[in-house]
């Protein structure tokens, strides 16, 4: 490979058309599709010592705004990815920065805990009728890997103009609970919110007796019950779908008790923090996770409300029947699911916004009935899956580092099942010293190593020993980096599934 010195002397000596430069790219270690021409000057992305960089050749308004070493004085300058040289590149290449996502039907979350995976995900979707939502991560992931919503966004957007993508992506505050994560998110030009009302859905409802429901229920304000029940109580509703929804009186009172708080918390934040922004943000309510699966009724009743209190819903995510347990398959009674996901279907076609499946790592089995109950028009969540292919490719390449990795997720369990629930039994994995090299990427095919490695990422990347050097971390950053083809390839491979299962064709 030339040096950079001398490949910009010959850019620069040029002239030297773009698509002259791109025939060039592969023996000068350039990404293709990265080269762009802005103002006079020539831009594109090179990998150096496993880390990529951009370049910016002849001087010009665009080279003087990016921050770099210059290998010709006034002339080519060598850019780190920084978090300046991320604002700039938003700002001169607007396709690099986040959008909404309204209008588009197919929209898949792809979260990306490594800041590694986005390359991947677009080699894979630039062919698909896909809108990607590359930046997505909530606060628990961001305390685990403790990543700012900066470092997330600027992945993205780094990935994004690596490979030349101009069709559009989203950054996803997932889970956010307070007003100050919703500021937060918006504060680096995230553009959906995910608000997580978890905390104010009353469980306890739906194990009170019916005398009890009676009393809670008179307990709240009248005007409010009043409002409520002209909306509800002993009313029947029928669908587009021609499914009806009805609401008995003892049906209406515990919906209410159960989801009043949540409803009302989300009407307040809204109003405050969204309603009034000025630009185009997609509003997520999660009620996911809870312990009650979401009943038709109760979906329409919150909807409902909702709407009324001037909440511009794009998507919503119930919590489904079965178990949607991290980076596996849907563990349930699939004819259930598909029977009361047509109803949050209807109800949210009905209403005009998308039904949200969170956990959407590897549901394989209900993928057909997603696809179809919405008529090819949803959001599904993906993350933990993106960061077990990696593993995959740290298996594959690297066995011995994998077996160090393994035995300490196998130690460390425990810390981590605090935040993530599993049904892993690691008894089943079997003793991964005495496996020969070629099973190890295999564990990733296998539900208890899956489980096992996707909830202790957190301590995996942050583990470091007593002179405060990372165990796991830099070796891991420098194998990924070396690999980049690899975990690119394995991530069009699985996510490529998740889109076949899907029903999603390429265009
Ligand atoms: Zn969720």
């Amino acid at each position: 490979m030339l040096k950079i010195f001398d490949l910009c002397k010959i850019i620069q000596r040029g002239p030297m058309t773009l698509s002259q430069i791109r025939e060039q790219a592969e023996a000068w270690g350039i990404f293709p599709n990265s080269i762009q021409s802005l103002e006079g000057s020539t831009l594109f992305m090179i990998k150096q010592d496993k880390e990529s960089f951009l370049v910016v050749v002849h001087p010009g308004k665009v080279y003087a705004a990016f921050e770099g070493e210059e290998l010709i004085a006034g002339g080519a300058k060598l850019c780190k990815k920084s978090s300046t040289n991320s604002k700039v590149l938003r700002a001169h290449f607007p396709y690099t920065a986040p959008i909404s996502h309204k209008g588009h039907a197919i929209t898949l979350g792809l979260g990306d805990r490594l800041g590694l995976a986005s390359v991947g995900h677009l080699r894979l979707i630039k062919d698909y009728p896909v809108f990607p939502i590359l930046a997505q991560q909530s606060i628990r992931e961001l305390n685990l890997t403790n990543r700012t919503y900066d470092e997330v966004l600027n992945a993205a957007s780094w990935a994004v103009f690596q490979e030349g993508y101009t069709k559009g992506f989203g950054a996803d505050g997932d889970h956010l609970k307070t007003e100050d994560e919703i500021y937060m998110a918006l504060a680096h030009s995230f553009t959906m919110i995910t608000l997580d009302c978890s905390e104010h859905i009353d469980n306890t409802v739906s194990s009170m007796s019916k005398e009890a429901i009676e009393i809670a229920y008179k307990r709240l304000p009248e005007n409010y019950r009043q409002k409520i029940e002209g909306m509800f109580k002993d009313k029947t509703f029928q669908l587009k779908s021609g499914e009806t929804l009805f609401f008995d009186t003892e049906t209406f009172m515990e919906i209410a008790l159960i989801y009043g708080k949540a409803i009302d918390y989300t009407i307040t934040l809204y109003g405050k923090c969204l309603a009034s922004l000025g630009k185009a943000i997609d509003f997520e309510m999660s009620i996911d996770e809870t312990l009650t699966p979401t009943t038709a009724e109760s979906h329409f009743f919150v909807a409902s409300l909702l709407i009324d209190g001037g909440v511009d819903i794009t998507s919503l995510a119930p919590r489904f029947c079965g178990e949607f347990q991290k980076g596996i398959d849907y563990i349930g009674d699939s004819a259930q699911f598909e029977k009361e996901f047509a109803m949050h279907a209807a109800i949210a076609a009905d209403f005009g916004y998308k039904i949200s499946v969170h956990s959407g790592s590897d549901k394989f089995a209900v993928f057909p009935i997603v696809g179809e109950k919405t008529a090819g028009e949803y959001h599904v969540k993906t993350a933990g899956t993106n960061w077990l292919e990696a593993m995959r490719v740290v298996a594959r390449n690297d066995p011995a580092l994998y077996r160090e990795i393994h035995q300490f997720a196998l130690v460390h369990l425990p810390e981590a099942k605090k935040y993530y629930h599993i049904g892993a039994d690691i008894e089943k994995i079997g003793d991964i010293m005495a496996m020969s090299d070629e099973m190890l990427p295999l564990l990733m095919d296998q539900n208890h190593a899956r489980q096992v490695i996707h909830i202790t990422y957190g301590l995996i990347l942050n583990a470091k020993d007593s002179d405060g050097r990372y165990l796991f971390k830099d070796r891991l950053y420098a194998l990924w980096q070396r690999y980049e083809n690899d975990y690119a390839q394995a991530l069009i491979v699985h996510i490529g599934k998740h889109l076949e299962y899907l029903g999603v064709a390429p265009v």
